[in-house]
């Protein structure tokens, strides 16, 4: 048996495709024993045959179904399908440490199963602590489950953490590129297309975060991950913009003495710091190379340009349901905008109605915060249906 043993639960995608770069660079100490996506079959395939793995899954039912028929999986493959197959793979026995990379909120079940499985969780999809944080947070420290941050932010937050306690920091600095508009003006901003949208400056990422970092409300969801992960009110937690990509994030001690993580911007190098916690081993791209002249610019971030910032602030501070919302609407706001029913700024309009329609209420449990989450879809639905026609 290998030393980690992973299922990758959205392997197709890019924090996929950068995790099986860190896989293939360590075959003797990494194995895949499970691979999900959602419906692209033949990629996973791909992926099944290169790393001889057994246990597949596909959300999509009729994509299963094809698969199975497709041979075009080593022999022997056991493929699952829906959401119960993302979840057998979440806890299967031959893993240690599960990769969660599915885009959304659908990782959420998978997620809860595999902690209780009390496999390890190196966590990408953002979304799952912005929805139900509090609870995913509650289950992990109840069941003592180690959740290690994959996001970049997070995870060099988390390197700078090590062995710190949680009384000795003051505040946490969360880097952003600010996105390929952060010199455009806001004229310019009305007219952003999605092709526009889609073409981020330093990351190669999936079409969804891309969107997310180019309104910005990828850091305002970074900031309600950082108020669970690391347990700290909004308001401890400052955004920078750091156009350059290379401080991942920093934290200020009480003492005012402040730790950067460094690294080029690829996913790998949180990756790889993920899958080996708390060991480490050799890094699969290069580094940063200081014989070079390099700029590391640091400025704050425009509030007025990226409204996605105060109002996930507004959200992570009235805390209840209101980060669920937050999440939901600009799910739906980001889908419109990419099949260009609203304009580019309508993405915070519709986040900020939807978060006005619905009052803000503390979820009894999980199931109240998934009936927030349904509420969130259908309103901000029914605000770009009146956005569409106003337009
Ligand atoms: P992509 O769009 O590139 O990939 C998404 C992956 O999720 C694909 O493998 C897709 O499968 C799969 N998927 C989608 N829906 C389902 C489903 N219902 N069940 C199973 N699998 C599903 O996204 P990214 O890799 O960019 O992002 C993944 C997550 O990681 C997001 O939450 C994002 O916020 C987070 N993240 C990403 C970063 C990045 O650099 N890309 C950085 C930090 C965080 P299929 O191919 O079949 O559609
Ligand atoms: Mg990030």
């Amino acid at each position: 048996m290998a030393e980690k043993n992973i299922v990758l639960l959205g392997a197709t995608g890019s924090i996929g495709e950068s995790t099986l770069k860190v896989a293939r660079g360590h075959p003797e100490r990494v194995k895949l024993v499970g691979i999900a996506a959602n419906s692209r079959y033949e990629e996973l395939a791909s992926i099944a045959r290169e790393f001889g793995v057994k246990e597949v899954a596909l959300f999509d039912r009729k994509a299963a179904a094809a698969a199975r028929t497709s041979g075009l999986f080593p022999e022997g493959t056991r493929i699952h399908e829906g959401p119960e197959g993302l979840v057998h793979l979440a806890t299967l026995d031959s893993a240690n440490l599960v990769v969660m990379a599915v885009v959304g909120t659908l990782g959420l079940h998978p997620a809860l199963a595999a902690i209780r499985a009390k496999k390890t969780l190196a966590l990408a999809s953002k979304e799952i602590l912005v929805l139900a944080g509090k609870f995913v947070m509650a289950e992990a420290v109840r069941l003592q489950v180690p959740i290690v941050p994959l996001d970049s932010e997070h995870n060099a937050i988390f390197q700078c953490l090590h062995a710190e306690p949680h009384r000795h920091v003051d505040r946490l600095i969360l880097t952003a590129s600010g996105g390929q508009f952060r010199d455009a003006t806001l004229e310019q901003m009305r007219l952003v297309t999605p092709a526009q949208a889609l073409k981020h400056p330093n990351w190669n990422m999936g079409p969804k975060i891309t969107v997310d970092s180019s309104t910005m409300a990828n850091k305002g969801l970074e900031l309600i991950e950082a108020r669970w992960l690391f347990d700290l009110p909004q308001e401890r937690i400052d955004i920078v913009v750091h156009p350059q990509s290379i401080i991942h994030s920093m934290v200020q001690f009480i003492d005012g003495s402040i730790l950067a993580q460094l690294s080029p911007p690829s996913m790998t190098f949180a990756i790889q710091h993920c899958i080996f916690y708390p060991d480490r081993a050799v890094g699969v791209v290069p580094t940063l190379d200081f014989s070079q002249v390099m700029r590391l610019d640091i400025r704050p971030p425009n509030y007025e340009k990226f409204p996605c910032l105060q109002l996930a602030r507004n959200a992570s501070s009235t805390a209840g349901i209101a980060p669920a919302i937050f999440n939901a609407a600009n799910e739906i706001a980001v889908a419109a905008f990419l099949k260009d029913k609203i304009p580019f700024l309508g993405i915070p309009s519709i986040i900020e109605q939807t978060l006005e329609s619905i009052p803000a209420r503390e979820p009894t449990d999980l199931d109240d915060v998934l009936a927030a989450d349904a509420e969130a879809r259908i309103k901000a639905t029914e605000s770009i249906g009146a956005l569409a026609l106003t337009a």
